[in-house]
């Protein structure tokens, strides 16, 4: 199936996302930990790729399992910092033989010990998705990232937005957004980039925070400020496990509940191999998703 099919119609969706691992060490835990979220039959299901291509056979490995024993569709990431033609056609290669249709097409971000110019065959997602298209024509559905607070990189959001302009034009079909923490952040994002003529489906990305130590690396990712109402919680519940899972796991029902609220009917949850808060949540959207 392609995500894109799923995107243009009105039923309401929520899919999650998974890790693969990236040692041999606590490979099964990793494995099965993705495989119970899989269990929980989500729209679709996305598998990261480590940074530098670090966790390139298990991606594919992963995203092709679950789609053989759970039926359930999913995209797998794909990063070009420090990648050659030859690697990315190996990919494409590789997720064609797994029946993989989707895939997300990102830049990546760089192995802080890379040795070695980390763009010198592709710079950007944009030239990433040429690549695909050029070689693969227009078998695989292709998404990419957005940040609705801002690439850290880009100098400000209007050349940012003008930028993910391009990667629309590469042939990107759809967008999934960095977590945020306050819907608005995300509603003005849409507003602003529908007015520059970006019109793909912008599927928001909603991050279960779950535990205290989270906090400070989503922060980084999404270059938000918490909101205070999300940061009273975090004070609140931070040093009781059991309570501090449950109290993300219902703001984040929260956002997600605003949003479709709020028209918007395809929405990506970070669930990254915690089967449990997966479930919590789609739990709480039972009567919701149905
Ligand atoms: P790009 O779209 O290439 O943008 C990167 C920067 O370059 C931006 O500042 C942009 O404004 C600028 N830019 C883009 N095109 C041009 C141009 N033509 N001219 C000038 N400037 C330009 N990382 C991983 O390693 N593995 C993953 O699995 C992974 N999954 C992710 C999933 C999502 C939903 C998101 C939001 C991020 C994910 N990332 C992942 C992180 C991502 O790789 C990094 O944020 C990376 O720094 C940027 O990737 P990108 O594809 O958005 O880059």
């Amino acid at each position: 199936m392609k995500i894109i099919d799923l995107l243009k119609s009105d039923k309401v969706t929520v899919s999650f996302e998974v890790f693969p691992p990236k040692s041999e060490a606590n490979y099964e835990s990793i494995y099965n930990a993705a495989m119970n979220v899989a269990a929980l039959k989500p729209a679709y299901m996305s598998v990261t790729y480590g940074a530098g291509g670090s966790t390139s056979k298990s991606t594919l490995d992963i995203a092709g399992d679950i789609q053989k024993r759970y039926d359930v569709c999913t995209i797998a990431h794909l990063t070009c910092a420090g990648a050659d033609k030859d690697d990315i056609h190996k990919s494409l290669d590789g997720m064609k033989t797994k029946g993989i249709e989707n895939i997300l097409a990102l830049r990546g971000d760089i192995p802080k010990d890379y040795d070695g110019d980390p763009f010198a065959h592709y710079r950007y997602a944009s030239e990433l998705i040429s690549e695909i298209k050029e070689y693969a024509g227009d078998s695989f559905c292709i998404g990419g990232a957005c940040y609705p607070e801002g690439h850290v990189d880009a100098a400000n959001k209007k050349e940012d937005i003008g930028n993910l302009k391009k990667k629309i034009e590469a042939g990107c079909e759809f967008l999934t957004t960095q977590m945020f923490f306050d819907n608005n952040i995300y509603y003005n994002f849409l507003y602003r980039i529908r007015e520059q003529g970006i019109v793909v489906p912008v599927v928001p990305g909603i991050m279960p925070i779950t535990r205290a130590t989270q906090v400070a690396n989503a922060l980084k990712l999404s270059g938000s400020n918490m909101p205070e109402r999300f940061r009273n919680l975090v004070d609140h519940f931070g040093t009781n496990p059991a309570a501090m899972q449950q109290a993300g796991i219902a703001y984040a029902t929260d956002q997600i509940i605003d949003l479709i609220a709020n028209g918007i009917n395809h929405i990506h949850v970070y669930s990254m191999n915690k089967p449990e808060v997966a479930a919590g949540i789609q739990k709480n959207l039972s009567e919701i998703i149905k």
